[in-house]
Formats: structure tokens, sequence, C-alpha cells
């Protein structure tokens, strides 16, 4: 019998295989170099427990075993509530859900509030210390409050005592202080301490990454979850309705959100905030000039975050309004005034042009998979490009009138005009004090005065970057009022726009509370 071997269908199928097999292998590297941590992302819920993976990191211990089934979890079935410390397997955590509470929230204030023991497991060494080998059923139990840890082994005795926060007594906001209403926070009633200042977290969970994500998870096991807050769920503006008068506020993430929460609390007097930063952005400017770091280590540490915003001091930030006023259009229509407010800096041209063009890039393909390293490779090859293609500032100089204190600026070949409150630009770049440092008026970012500088073109930027050039220094002013011509790139604190012809005033607008670290905390 002739046996007919069709080579094409072998071939084929070899191909087939192959293909998938190479594409298999391309999707895991690409997902390793993607994935950074593998936090299941779980919203903060009022009822029932929150989440997580086992593998996540943590600021509270946990049980290995299952609460319900008593079976050891691997870490792919494994699950842990982020906010009171009990675990279970993926079978059982719905049965978790309805037997055991998680933290309360709220609790009526005529009541002792007890610690809240949940089991985290067999202290075996602890057994072994205490040579005590004939009891093996002695279990960890941790107040998910006071962080406390209590070897037992008869439940009965652990429910009776008040729970003293302990530790962190001086920052938690306690259950028997908060008036909820439907799942909201009404008011926060002030604590008999006088050095009790609350500490508030805020980060945004769909900033593009997911370390604020672990952020709000790991606040959340150390402090009263309504402290904790995501910003793309409740907004600034609805926090500082109940915010307690004296308080320190934690935002983790870029200068776009900083920015946002600096303006709600700004809106409500009362409430005398204090705002430290974990930074998260790509400039994170604000955050280097006040001790914070240049961008998020590679394992965050909660406890070590409390210890440092506990030692850090106050100090005054200028905040300033940009009022922007569109001139006449040919068909002789205005667009309305626009409004804004700097913390870092302001500018006119070339460089809010590369700002402009890595927003375009960022939002059209790049964000969603934002990391820092492909967001700084893209933003250098933008750069490069405008150096070649200057997108219409070439000559800025003659269409832009700029009057410092009444004083009109004179101005060299320019494609750039930037006005800087604090002492770093461009991600760390100390644009007014660089080259001659002696003969520069000192740069205070709460003397009421922005500086003026110019920049020349984007070589120039490239050349300020590396340390190799200085900028032109104009002035130091507190009023200041430009003129455009023509439409040409604009950005305030990192967002940029196109703007039109339009007069521009900047003005003093008070001052923001912020904290300056005290400890230099490690880079990565
Ligand atoms: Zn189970
Ligand atoms: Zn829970
Ligand atoms: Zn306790």
């Amino acid at each position: 019998m002739e046996h007919f071997i069709n080579y094409d269908s072998v071939t084929a199928y070899y191909f087939v295989t192959g293909g998938l097999f190479l594409m298999y292998l391309a999707f895991r590297i690409l997902y390793s170099l993607i994935v950074q941590n593998n936090f299941m992302q779980t919203q903060y819920r009022a009822y029932g427990h929150t989440w997580r993976s086992i593998q996540c990191n943590k600021s509270i211990p946990y049980n290995i075993y299952c609460t319900v089934c008593e079976k050891l979890m691997l870490a792919v079935v494994g699950l842990f509530c982020e906010c009171c410390a009990v675990s279970a397997c993926k079978k059982c955590y719905k049965t978790v859900d309805k037997r055991y509470k998680c933290k309360q929230l709220t609790w009526p204030s005529n009541k002792i509030f007890p610690h809240q023991w949940v089991d985290v497991g067999i202290s075996r060494t602890d057994i072994a210390e205490n040579n005590d080998h004939s009891d093996d059923s002695t279990k960890k139990y941790f107040c998910s409050w006071c962080q406390r840890i209590k070897l037992c082994n008869n439940t009965r005795d652990l429910k009776t005592e008040q729970c003293d926060f302990h530790k962190y007594s001086n920052i938690i906001i306690p259950p028997t202080s908060v008036q909820m209403e439907k799942g909201n926070v009404i008011s926060i009633q002030p604590v008999n301490n006088s050095n009790w200042e609350p500490l508030i977290i805020i980060a945004n969970r769909k900033s593009g990454s997911n370390r604020s994500d672990e952020i709000l998870s790991l606040f959340r096991g150390l402090l009263n979850p309504i402290q904790v807050i995501d910003v793309s769920v409740t907004s600034p503006e609805s926090v500082v309705r109940w915010l307690p008068e004296k308080c320190r506020v934690l935002v983790a993430g870029g200068d776009g959100t900083v920015a946002w929460v600096l303006n709600a609390l700004f809106a409500a007097p009362h409430i005398k905030a204090a705002v430290a930063i974990f930074p998260m952005g790509t400039g994170n400017d604000l955050s280097r000039v006040l001790g914070w770091g240049p961008g998020c280590p590679s394992y965050i540490d909660a406890h070590s975050i409390i210890s440092s915003i506990k030692q850090a001091t106050v100090e005054q930030l200028d905040r300033w309004k940009i009022i922007i006023k569109p001139k006449r259009g040919r068909l002789g229509r205005r667009a309305p005034e626009r409004i804004l407010h700097a913390y870092n800096y302001a500018s006119i041209g070339v460089d809010a042009q590369v700002a402009l063009d890595f927003h375009r890039a960022r939002t059209q393909f790049l964000y969603r998979y934002a990391s820092r390293t492909l967001n700084y490779i893209a933003y250098v090859f933008l750069g490069v490009g405008r150096a070649l293609d200057d997108g219409g500032c070439e000559g800025l100089e003659r269409r832009v009138r700029c009057c410092a204190d009444g004083v009109a600026l004179t101005l060299p070949p320019l494609q750039a005009l930037l006005a800087l409150n604090i002492p770093s630009w461009g991600a760390g770049v100390h644009l007014w004090s660089m080259g001659s440092e002696d003969e520069v008026e000192e740069q205070s970012m709460s003397d009421g005065k922005l500086e003026v500088v110019g920049i020349s073109s984007s070589f120039h930027i490239a050349r300020l970057q590396c340390g190799l050039a200085e900028p032109y220094r104009f002035t130091q002013a507190s009023n200041l009022r430009i003129d455009l011509e023509g439409s040409c790139a604009m950005q305030v604190d990192g967002e940029p726009w196109m703007q039109g012809p339009a007069t521009i005033l900047v003005e003093p607008a008070g001052q923001s509370t912020m904290l300056r670290a005290n400890i230099k905390r490690s880079e990565c």
C-alpha cells in the first residue's frame, strides 16, 4: 500500500502551532513587562469585605489558611480583606461576607467601641517559645483597628475590651466620631485629644498606573476606610465638606491630582489641612522641591510613609490666578474668559508644545501601557522631533508682549516664555539659579513673586536639562500681563493646550499649606 504524505498540510500545521506558541510567548513577555504587580482590581465597599489577592503588598497580617474551610491557600486562590485582614479562598469568600463583619465605619458614640479581633492563624513559633507543646489550638488574633496581636485559645475572652487605636490613635478617625447618612459621611465630631490630627489619603485609582490602587489598599488596612479616598469615585470637592478642621492630607498622584486637591482645600478656608505628596506622575516637580522624592519607589511601605508625614514641617506655597481673556476673532466673536490656578509654573511656547505632543500621543496609544520608562522615551523622541520643527514657536518675541509689574520686558529671540513659582521645572531642572548662582536673586515659593525666564529653542531645553546652558533671566514679579498674537501652545502645571490670541493676566491668589519631608526618602 502506498503511503502518501501531504507535505503542504504538515508544514501548514507546524507553521500554525509554531506561530501560536510564539504569539503566546510574546504575550507572556509583554504581560510580565506591562503588569508590574498582580493586584486584583477591587472597589472599596461599605458592606461586606474588600477582597485582594494574597500576593499583593500588604500593611496588615493575614491567615494563610482559609477562615471557612481551613485549607492552606495557594497564592492563586487566596484572598484577604485589605481593610480587616480576614482571609478566605475563592470558594468561601462569599460565606465570609455573610458571616463576619468588616471594619465598622461608624459606631454609636454612647457605646464603647471594642477591639475587632480577626483570626490570623495558629502561632506555632509563639507556642514553642512558651514551652506549651500540649495546646495546639492557640490562635493569633489581630485587631484591625489598633494593630495589636493577641494569643488566645478561647474566642469568648476577646470581645469585651475597648479599643484605644494604640499606635495610630492620633491619626485615625474613630468610628464613634463619624456620622453617616445613606452610606455617605455627613460630619466628623472632633476627638477630645489636642494631638489628634487625622491623616487623609487621596489617590486616583484610574490614573493609569496601579500603584495608586496599591496606596489605597495599604492605608485601608491601617486607618478608618473613610479616610482613604479614591478621587475617581469621590471628588475632593465633596470630601472637603466633612473634613475635620485640622488634618494632614497625603495626595498620591501627579501634579494634576495635587492641584485638584489644593484647589478644593482652598475653597474651604475653615479647614486647616497641610498637604504631603506621594509622587506618581512623570515630572513631580512640586514633590521634588518639598523633599517627597522624584518618583514612586519600587516598594511602598505605608508605616514609614506615616512616620515621615508625622515628622514633616509645615510650609507655605504661593498660589497664582491665571486669567485668559481671548481677543476678538475675525467674525467679531469672543471666546469666554478662562480662569486657572497655578502652583508650579506656566509657560507659552516650545516646552508647552512638547508637553502637548506628549499629551496627544499618550491619549492615543500609550495611556493603556503607562510605564514611566516608555513615557520618558516617548517624551525624548517628541522633544527631538520639535527641534526639527518648532511647531510655530519661532519668533515668539515678535508675537508676545510681556509686562511685569507694569514694566514692559525687552525680549531677545525666543521660543518659550515661562513664569516659575517653584525652583524645579521639567522634572528637576533648577532653571532660575542655573549658571551664575551668586548674582541671581533668591527664588522662593512663598515670597509672592514669580520668576520670568525665556528659552531660545528646544535644543536650548535639551542643553538646560544637561546643565550646559542658562536661560534668559528676565525679572521677578507679582503681576504679569502677556499679550499673545496668533496661536501658540500653552501650559499650566504640565496641563497643555493650544491657545489662540489672548490677553493673559497672572496675579497672586493666596497661599496653600504644604508639608516638607524632613527625612530623605530612598530614591528609586
Ligand atoms: Zn475556603
Ligand atoms: Zn473586611
Ligand atoms: Zn483594638
